[in-house]
């Protein structure tokens, strides 16, 4: 085989670039590089001082079965098995939903919720991968924190993720509807959840990635999107201290609904926070002191 036709690094990233391009890849460059990156089992800073390197018979193997997947709209995060969240990496397989940088914006004001508790008790409900509570126990070394998810799956991959953060001690995991399995006669001081919000006739029209491959039971929030949220507004108080805080990401266009569901519950302090885009994406309230 001639120089030309070697497949080198440069070669099929660009070639596989353009591929993604065609096959509706809203980031192709990253994706190619992310999946590249993986196939080598390298770092993809690696790459680009390797560019005229040549792709083993095996690397080139993985990566053609890598780009076929993508090209069906199957997440990066899914085909290489892990995501970074809050500058930490987490496991994820397609029982889970997907961290999204989102999502940071409600480990922030949950820890700032936090300042001056001492050793804060926080439930996480839907946890999913565990991501927000492992977060939180990262960057709160003296918090308690209770994760639920209903999906066992899931539960499975939080708990590897759990195990991979070091957090046994501090993290308890537990399977279940959203409060149920919870114990009685014991209070938080902060309950946060990522739940399902998206009403359920919009699921079928979210972007191809998210819609034909991310957990349906992670996002279907009933039909205004919001049953989930009631649920935790309503049942939030008996599991909360007094001056104990809920905060709950929602998508910005049910912000001001939750804002004022949270008003008539008789939640206190009752604030929207904006994400790191600028959107409305988290409501918090507060319990009566
Ligand atoms: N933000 C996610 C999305 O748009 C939905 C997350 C959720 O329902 N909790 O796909």
């Amino acid at each position: 085989m001639s120089n030309a036709e070697t497949w080198t690094v440069r070669r099929i990233l660009d070639w596989t670039i353009d591929y993604l391009k065609q096959n509706g890849s809203e980031s192709p460059r990253l994706d190619a590089e992310v999946l590249l990156a993986h196939a080598r089992g390298c770092q993809r800073i690696q790459l680009y001082t390797q560019y005229n390197e040549p792709l083993t018979e095996q690397q080139r193997s993985v990566m053609r079965g890598l780009v076929k997947r993508r090209a069906t709209a199957e997440p990066v995060a899914y085909l290489v098995g892990h995501r970074e969240f809050f500058s930490l990496d987490f496991i994820v397989n397609a029982h889970v939903l997907i961290p999204r940088p989102d999502t940071e914006i409600l480990v922030i004001n949950a820890l700032d919720a936090c300042k001056g508790i001492e050793a804060p008790q926080i439930v996480d409900l839907c946890t999913g991968s565990g991501c927000v509570a492992i977060a939180l126990a990262k960057n709160h070394l003296k918090a308690k924190i209770t994760a639920v998810d209903i999906s066992p799956e899931a539960c499975e991959v939080a708990s590897q993720n759990i195990k991979k953060h070091q957090v046994e001690e501090r993290v308890r995991l537990l399977t279940g509807d959203m409060f149920s399995p919870l114990p009685k006669n014991v209070r938080f001081d902060l309950i946060v959840s990522n739940p399902p919000y998206i009403p359920n006739a919009e699921v079928s029209e979210l972007q191809a990635d998210v819609q034909k491959h991310e957990p349906h039971l992670a996002l279907a929030g009933g039909e205004d999107g919001l049953d989930f949220v009631r649920k935790l507004i309503n049942d939030s108080p008996i599991h909360l201290n007094s001056g104990g805080w809920l905060m709950f990401e929602i998508s910005p266009e049910q912000a001001m609904v939750c804002s004022e569901l949270l008003k008539a519950a008789g939640y206190v302090d009752v604030s929207i926070k904006n994400d790191l885009s600028g959107q409305a994406r988290v409501v918090c309230g507060k319990v009566k002191p």
